[in-house]
This record gives structure tokens, sequence and C-alpha cells, in this order.
């Protein structure tokens, strides 16, 4: 079950005469269309040499790759954090390489929670949460909507990571559906959800599907309980939806290091699409990817999940306006670009935020700054609006935003069939097992020129 140390020639493309033929950014067959690095803005060529294998000696790019990195060029200058390495870190449709003509646009995704906030990528230049329904609530409890509460990072983070417009960073960190409409379901008090929270979750959605044109159901959320789908009432609900014509889209949970690393309802249920961890590295480069510690099958009823794997790790996220974490994350951005010594009277004017800043006032200017880069690292801060996270409730929502956008591209596809186009656009990782993987990482792209095709 573990990843094994190397790769075979002909998945990696190590053999000698495959120097021609695969581009040593994104690993993927050039199709004898070379650029070289000679021939591109200096700019342009530093940006791909930063952004490619360490060991690599670059003197061509596929055609691809030098079109992709001409025109993120700009915004990843402008827009993108840089990390101690001089490298970017980088979003995710660029990094998954989605293809922008589809942005979710009159689809409605609705994401089921423990809370959510109404951040300024969902709600700017036009709101496009379309509903708010908190069912601990009778009333629908909107206010909760507003409260920076513990339990409104998780579902804001979800949502964002989907359908949210980057506003924050010139629109750089957006989701792969940045027009997508969502609709946010608040399942509970605290972070702890109960498969009856999901259940009451799917039950108001399958009511309220027609009202909001609900097409995709995004679930980063699970029990601890393997059942077989066969008497659980969840995994039922799950199949209503489905047949209903809403695609269900479930974490498979982060317990692929754990002996029994099991999956369980609701993304164990055959027709929803569960996703496991892809850990691509922040990089472009397919050769860096690897598995991320995703739960998998085979399940109680033998069936096969995660179906597919996407980013789980260094997702860039949301920060939560007006919460100790924020401010953290605030002051750390504004040491970070300041001047030596402007550091000591800008944490003197920030006292409380961080213990260990305030403990370092009597420190010199360059111990100071060891101390901010650690932090940085440590609260995995990438500005001051946006960190990174980790974990497969991060991996379903940005499937939920390809599915959107399989949907824009023809909104006649059945949940199955989106599924299926999902499934069989899906790359395999080389040196993993089949069973942590499934199909593979998702390809945005060709997923949506598959929709495209069907029409
Ligand atoms: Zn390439």
């Amino acid at each position: 079950m573990t990843p094994q140390p190397t790769l075979s020639s002909t998945e990696t493309g190590s053999n000698t005469n495959s120097s021609q033929t695969i581009c040593p950014v994104c690993s993927r067959d050039a199709h004898g269309k070379f650029v070289p690095l000679a021939s591109l803005d200096e700019e342009v060529g530093a940006l791909i040499a930063a952004n490619a294998p360490a060991a690599a000696h670059l003197e061509a790019v596929c055609a691809r790759c030098a079109g992709l990195f001409e025109q993120a060029k700009d915004q990843i200058q402008k827009d993108a954090a840089v990390q101690k390495d001089g490298s970017h870190v980088l979003s995710t449709p660029l990094r998954l390489d989605a293809d922008p003509r589809f942005t979710g646009r009159g689809v409605t995704i609705a994401f089921l929670d423990s809370g959510f906030y109404p951040h300024v990528d969902l709600t700017t230049p036009n709101n496009r949460i379309l509903a708010y329904r908190n069912l601990t609530d009778k009333d629908g409890g909107l206010e909760s909507l507003f409260q920076p509460d513990v339990a409104s990072w998780h579902g804001m983070m979800t949502s964002v990571v989907a359908t949210g417009n980057g506003s924050l960073s010139n629109g750089f960190y957006r989701g792969i559906a940045p027009e997508a409409e969502v609709v946010l379901v608040k399942l509970a008090r605290t972070g702890r959800i109960t498969d009856e929270n999901i259940l009451e979750g799917l039950v108001w959605i399958l009511e309220n599907r027609k009202q909001y044109n609900i097409r995709i159901v995004n679930i980063s959320a699970g029990g601890d309980e393997q059942r077989s789908y066969l008497d659980d009432p969840l995994s039922q609900m799950v199949e209503a939806c489905s047949a209903a014509g809403i695609l269900v889209v479930c974490a498979v949970g982060n317990s692929g290091h754990l002996p029994s690393h099991p999956v369980v309802p609701p993304a164990s249920a055959p027709s929803c699409i569960s996703v496991g961890g892809l850990d691509d590295n922040n990089s472009m480069n397919r050769s860096r990817r690897g598995m991320y510690r995703s739960s998998y099958g085979p399940t109680v009823d033998g069936l096969q999940k995660p179906e597919v794997i996407a980013p789980s790790i260094w997702v860039p996220a949301p920060i939560l306006p007006n919460t100790p974490t924020a401010q953290q994350a605030a002051l750390l951005d504004e040491l970070d670009k300041a001047k030596d010594d402007e550091l000591h009277s800008i944490i003197r004017s920030n006292p409380g935020v961080d213990a260990d800043l305030d403990a370092a006032l009597d420190r010199a200017v360059h111990s100071i700054r060891q101390l901010i880069l650690l932090k940085i690292r440590r609260e995995n801060v990438i500005t001051k609006h946006y960190k990174y996270v980790d974990g497969t409730s991060f991996s379903a929502p940005i499937v939920s935003s390809v599915a959107a956008q399989i949907l824009e591209a023809n909104s006649s596809l059945t949940p199955s069939q989106v599924k299926r186009i999902l499934i069989d656009t899906a790359e395999r990782l080389p040196g993993y097992d089949i069973d942590r993987q499934g199909w593979g990482v998702i390809d945005p792209r060709r997923a949506v020129e598959l929709a495209e095709a069907l029409l």
C-alpha cells in the first residue's frame, strides 16, 4: 500500500530518447511542439525555471507550458506570494490547468458544513450566496452567518476554495468556479457533524433543489462508522439525491495512514463521487505529484473509493476575518514586508496579537526576521488574507468546482454522466496503488472538453 520508491521509465519518460518528447515542466508529451526558453521573454523564462524541478536543466518547454506561463506571468508577478526559495504560491486553477472559459456560470453548488461566513470572495462584486440555511435554528438563523464563530471556518473555506473569486488577491487565489452560485447549509453548532446532521442537510437540499437549481452538493464531512449502503439511511439519501439530478461530491477522509483507513458514509455511497487527496507539492510539474494520506476502500460493500483524487495540501484558502488568526496573519504579513528599522516599532504597536513576537522585542533584527519566517511557515500564512490548508475537505470542493464547469459546458448531463466524465478524464498517478487513488488525478481541461464533445 506504500508508494514505490522508483517509477518505471515509461511512466516518467526518463529513458534516453524521452527528453525529446516529454516536457520537463509538466511531464506531459509535448507532441513535438517545444518552445526554446531562449526564445521567450526573459521574465517568463525565469518564472518557468523557478517552478521547474530543481535538478532539471531547462532548454525548452512544451508549447502549452510556454503559453500558460506567458498568460499567468503578469498575475503571478503582481499577486502571487513569493516563497523563501523564490518560487510562487500558485493558485488551484493554475496548478490543475483548468480551462478559464468555464467559471461555473449558471450552476448552483450547495455546501453542507458546520458553518459559513459571507466572505467577500463570494459576495463581491455581486453576492453569489443564493440561500443560507441554519438547520440548528428553526427560523433559519441568518444572523449566525455573520458570526466569526469557530464553526464558521470550515464551511467558509470549502465554499471559497470551490467558488471564491480571489477578490483579495486581484483574482489570483480564486477557485475553479468563481462565478458559480452557492447555497450554504449549516449543519451543526460546533465543528462536530453527525451522520444525522448530514442526512438532515440532504433532505433540505432535496426539498429545495428546484427553487435554487442545485446541481451539485459538496460534503466535506463524514462519520466514523463503516456501514453498508443497503441499510444505511444516509447512504440511501445520497442515492435519492443522485436520482433526483444532484451530483453528490464527498471527501473520503484523512485516515490513509491508519491500518483500517476506512471510507465511511456518505463517501461510501455508490452513486456519489468520492474524492481522495493529491499532494502536488504546490507545483505545475506533474512529476512532483504524490499521494496525500487520504482514506481508501474497498468499502464494506466492496466498492472502490475514492474514484478520483484532487489537491488536498498546499490549497490556498481564506482566513476568517475578525479573528485572532486574521490579526496574526496581518501582523506577520506587515512585518515580512517591513524594513529592518521598522520591526520593533510594529511589534510594539501590536501588543497581544502574537505572544512569541511580544517576547522577542529585545532581540536583534536578524533574530526577529528568523522568527517571522518561522511563524509564517508554521501558521501556513500565504498573505494576510489567505493561508494554506490541507485535508480531503478541500479536495472535494475542487472536484465540485470542476463539476460546475462541466455542467456549464453541457447542462444536460446527468449526475452519473458528470461522474463518468471526471473518471474517464482522470490521470493515474504512477507508482501508487489503485485502491488509494481510484482513477487518479482529475483533469479539468480534458473534462470540459469531453463535456462539450457530448453536446
Ligand atoms: Zn509542459
